[in-house]
């Protein structure tokens, strides 16, 4: 087996680093952040992701997974080197490639003999060919660069990344195409899904557009709950009734405050850069971002339109902050659209998050209270705002609530709750695309 490196240890590139090493490859995981790469040699990991300190431990114990700064010796000792590093938005839209680049130029300078550059960062359509040529400036030996995008979701990433519905490999080069069928085809042994080796333009296209495909899918339900609202519909009642049409099917069609996180809104705006450089509107995806930046004021505008506009002597208490459960990343997190609303028009606001209170305190410092646990948040609050659908909001304990709350109101703004149910217990239920009484 190939021995690897991987160059940025954020939540992918950790993700791929531990995965591979559980699957008996030899992995050393870099980053330019020293910090970081401390504290994993100490044990503990720079961000919250189910099972993945347990197989970081263990791979770390047996020696097949370690940690450095040093780029240069881990790329002397590998073959393959992944490049995991950020590609945020530059605040144009388009993807910020400085880091790849630096990376690139790097793994270039470092190269003593052949290297395969496996290209896993989302990046537009072009970069392979772009880190080609930073590579080739500066180093004389040969290699080859393959785009391979990643698909895993942040809370289900070490699944999504042993398991994927399909793996993309991007290139003209058949031998580097064969290392990594070889290395993944662990993945797809027991599901059969396909390993798919195309040109590396498409394989870049391939993951901007299904991000933009699932985004759509969310957006073009939120429309349709906000429609429903004031036709007299029920979203989850239309929900239920088109999911169940085969050509449509379940998936990323539930109704809320909006898409969040790190890769929908700032891939879907590189992907409308993208398109107005190559002289295509991208009018689908603009309009995605477009109700999704206004998705994200519904909840806050329904508190509102209920409290008055000032919302001064109220107190709001605010269920999960996380852009979605199982994470502790706030990145873009529809709930920081809504606290800086509610903060914005005088409220005060408790709010609870069961791993993403310390990124929100990098935020919302201390102009929120923080509470120890969702019931907390809930003392003499004027309202209850569900944000993110947290496994351990679901039972909640509605009596409880409602001995706590100043006024029984609740706000659920991922259609979590049965409006039913929460009436019974003495609620005024408002949801996303559903009547209010
Ligand atoms: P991240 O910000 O969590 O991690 C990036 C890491 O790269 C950081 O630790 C940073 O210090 C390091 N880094 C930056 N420049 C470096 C350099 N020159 N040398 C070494 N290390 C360097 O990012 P992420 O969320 O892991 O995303 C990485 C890429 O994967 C992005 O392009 C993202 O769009 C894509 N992606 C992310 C997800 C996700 O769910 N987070 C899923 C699929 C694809």
């Amino acid at each position: 087996m190939p021995s690897i490196a991987v160059v940025g240890t954020g939540y992918v590139g950790l993700t791929v680093g531990a995965c591979l090493a559980e699957y008996g490859n030899v992995v050393t995981c870099v980053d330019s952040d020293a910090e970081r790469i401390e504290s994993l040699l100490q044990g503990s990991l720079p961000f919250y992701e189910p099972g993945l300190p347990e197989l970081v431990g263990r791979n770390q114990a047996v020696g097949r997974l370690s940690f450095t700064t040093d780029l240069d010796d881990a790329v002397k000792r590998s073959l393959l080197i992944y490049i995991t590093v950020g590609t945020p938005d530059a605040g144009d839209g388009s993807a910020d490639l400085q880091q790849v680049e630096t990376a690139a130029a790097a793994i270039g300078k470092a190269m003593n003999g052949y290297r395969i550059i496996v290209m896993k960062s989302t990046v537009p359509v072009g970069t392979s060919e772009l880190v080609r040529d930073v590579i080739s400036r500066t180093t004389d030996e040969d290699f080859d660069v393959v785009s391979n995008p990643e698909f895993l979701k942040e809370g289900n990433a070490i699944a999504d990344f042993t398991r994927p519905d399909r793996i993309v490999i991007g290139t003209s080069n058949r031998e580097s195409a064969a290392v990594l069928q070889e290395l993944y085809a662990p993945f797809v042994r027991t599901t059969g899904n396909p390993i798919l080796v195309m040109d590396s333009a498409s394989a870049e296209m391939v993951k901007y557009a299904a991000n933009a495909m699932l985004a759509t899918r969310i957006s073009v339900m939120n429309e349709f709950a906000n429609l429903s609202e004031r036709v007299g519909a029920d979203i989850e009642s239309v929900r239920q009734g088109i999911g169940h049409d085969h050509r449509i099917g379940n998936h990323f069609i539930f109704a809320g405050v909006g898409f969040g996180g790190s890769c929908f809104p700032k891939d879907l705006k590189a992907l409308i850069q993208l398109g107005r450089r190559h002289g295509c509107k991208m009018e689908i995806a603009s309009a995605v971002e477009r109700v999704n930046e206004e998705q994200k004021q519904v909840l806050a505008e329904k508190v509102i339109e209920r409290f008055g506009s000032s919302l001064t002597g109220r107190r709001i208490a605010v269920w999960g902050l996380s852009f979605k459960p199982k994470t502790d990343d706030i990145r873009n997190a529809p709930s920081l659209a809504v606290v800086e609303r509610l903060l914005g028009d005088g409220a005060s606001v408790a709010v609870y998050d069961p791993a993403a209170m310390n990124r929100a305190k990098e935020i919302l410092g201390d102009r929120v209270t923080y509470s120890e646990t969702h019931y907390d948040a809930l003392e003499d609050a004027d309202a209850l705002l569900v944000v993110t659908e947290w496994a351990e909001f679901r039972n909640a304990d509605f009596k409880r609530i409602r001995r706590l709350m100043r006024t029984p109101v609740l706000f659920d703004g991922r259609n979590i709750y049965d409006p039913q149910m929460t009436r019974d217990e003495g609620f005024e239920y408002h949801g996303i695309g559903r009547r209010t009484n």
